[in-house]
């Protein structure tokens, strides 16, 4: 493997606290030095003038849809968008078609993703058999495996008793439950949020009690337990701030949300773009300065894609017939960086720490998140924060299904370094 130097970027590494121009020297897939380094013959340079250098960014939240939907995405495409985002570990989620519910679906992703060689692919297990809500998987046997994260996400957990046995088994494995939380009475039927614009558009809205009563019952069972709760695509400012008082109170909750709910509103769904369609709904404007706040002051502790690939021929379709979600990996950086970062609600360093560290923590992933310090895993993004561009296909993608298109966005991931390798160059994908 070649030695790579990374000369002149700024470094900004929530883990070490440091935000200084550095070179950094990459090694065997180790970073192997910083500060002023000189290139010996055969070290490809690469000047990073005016580029953000940023441990690998670390999705908690993707639906790659294999197997089963590969007419949508792929463990191989999937993890190659994943790459042009600047992504270098993701979670990919386990209602794929067999579900993940079994060790065997779990490895065929694994020898998938190792195949494709993009980024580090964790797969999750559902929380119970068939992702039914009836009984539980193996979870000692999953997470002996090496899962770290199990999820019924698409559906929540109805059954209170279920979730609280799934939350003790969890905490004896150190593995993390996380929650789509979505009680579904509530819920049926809704094709957005609840609200002054549902009744202006005429459509059956989701109300975003649907949501806080299981963050509500959830936060309740995990302090019974004392288990790890994960709180997927937070929405509404009272999840917030139900999270915000449990997380006063001590208790190991933790919570992500979406560059959709971070940067969009209802009244965005005026035009009927079922590419804006995604569960939970894009709420209110309060709801969105609330998640944005809540993010700035640690109460959300990172951001998560939520990437839900669809045919074009589904979500051409009419808005209540279409499928719920939209495509993320490749928009999240420049989202934030346009949305948060730009107009000053987070600093570059929070919004590294919620993309890469938090996420990277959470998971267990200790390689990823940093610090970028000599010794370590060189998982890295290089991206150019002022770089300006317009949301259109081709993806990486095997679906362009974005709530993102049409849209220009300031930030550009150039360069994706995975295990010391440059798996993004000059902003392409190399394999
Ligand atoms: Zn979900």
């Amino acid at each position: 493997m070649p030695k790579v130097l990374f000369r002149g970027a700024r470094l900004v590494d929530p883990a070490s606290g440091r935000d200084a121009v550095t070179d950094v020297l990459v090694e065997d897939g180790t970073i192997a030095g910083m500060g002023e380094v000189t290139a010996s013959r055969g070290t490809t340079v690469i000047e990073c003038d005016g580029l953000v250098l940023a441990p690998g960014l670390v999705d908690l939240h993707v639906h790659l849809r294999e197997p089963g939907r590969e007419d949508k995405e792929t463990v191989e495409t999937g993890s190659r968008a994943a790459a042009l985002g600047g992504f270098t570990a993701l979670v990919a989620m386990a209602n794929t078609d067999p579900v993940a519910d079994s060790l065997s679906v779990v490895q065929e992703v694994r020898r998938l993703a190792q195949r494709a060689g993009l980024c580090d692919v964790h797969p999750a297990a559902t929380i119970t058999k068939g992702m039914a809500g009836e009984s539980l998987t193996e979870i000692g046997e999953l997470a002996g495996s090496g899962v770290r994260m199990f999820s019924d996400d698409g559906k929540c957990v109805q059954r209170a008793r279920l979730l609280r046995m799934a939350m003790e088994y969890a905490k004896a494995f150190d593995a993390v439950i996380a929650e789509h939380c979505e009680e579904e009475s509530l819920a049926e039927g809704g094709q957005m949020h609840e609200g002054y614009h549902s009744s202006v558009l005429g459509l059956p809205g989701v109300p975003s009690a649907a949501e806080e009563v299981v963050v509500a019952r959830d936060l309740m069972l995990a302090r019974l337990t004392g288990g790890r709760l994960h709180l997927c695509h937070l929405s509404s400012a009272g999840s917030v701030e139900l999270v915000r008082r449990a997380k006063v109170e001590g208790m190991s909750v933790t919570a992500e949300v979406t560059p959709h709910h971070l940067a969009l509103t209802d009244e965005d769904l005026t035009g009927y773009d079922t590419n804006l369609k995604v569960n939970p709904p894009i709420r209110s404007a309060e709801d969105r300065d609330a998640l944005r706040a809540g993010l700035a002051d640690g109460t959300i502790d990172a951001v998560a894609t939520d990437h839900a690939p669809h045919a074009v021929e589904d979500k051409e379709q009419e808005f209540d017939q279409a499928p719920p979600g939209t495509i993320g990996l490749e928009t999240a950086l420049a989202v934030v960086l346009t949305d948060l970062v730009g107009p000053g609600v987070l600093t570059l360093e929070r919004a590294v720490e919620a993309l890469s560290t938090g996420p990277a923590r959470i998971l267990g992933a200790a390689d990823h998140g940093g610090p970028v310090e000599a010794g370590r895993p060189a998982h890295l993004v290089a991206f150019d924060p002022e770089a300006e561009w317009v949301v259109e296909p081709p993806f990486a993608s095997r679906s362009r299904n974005s709530a993102f298109l049409g849209r220009t966005l300031r930030g550009r991931v150039i360069h994706t370094m995975y295990r010391g390798d440059l798996v993004v160059h000059e902003g392409k994908a190399q394999r």
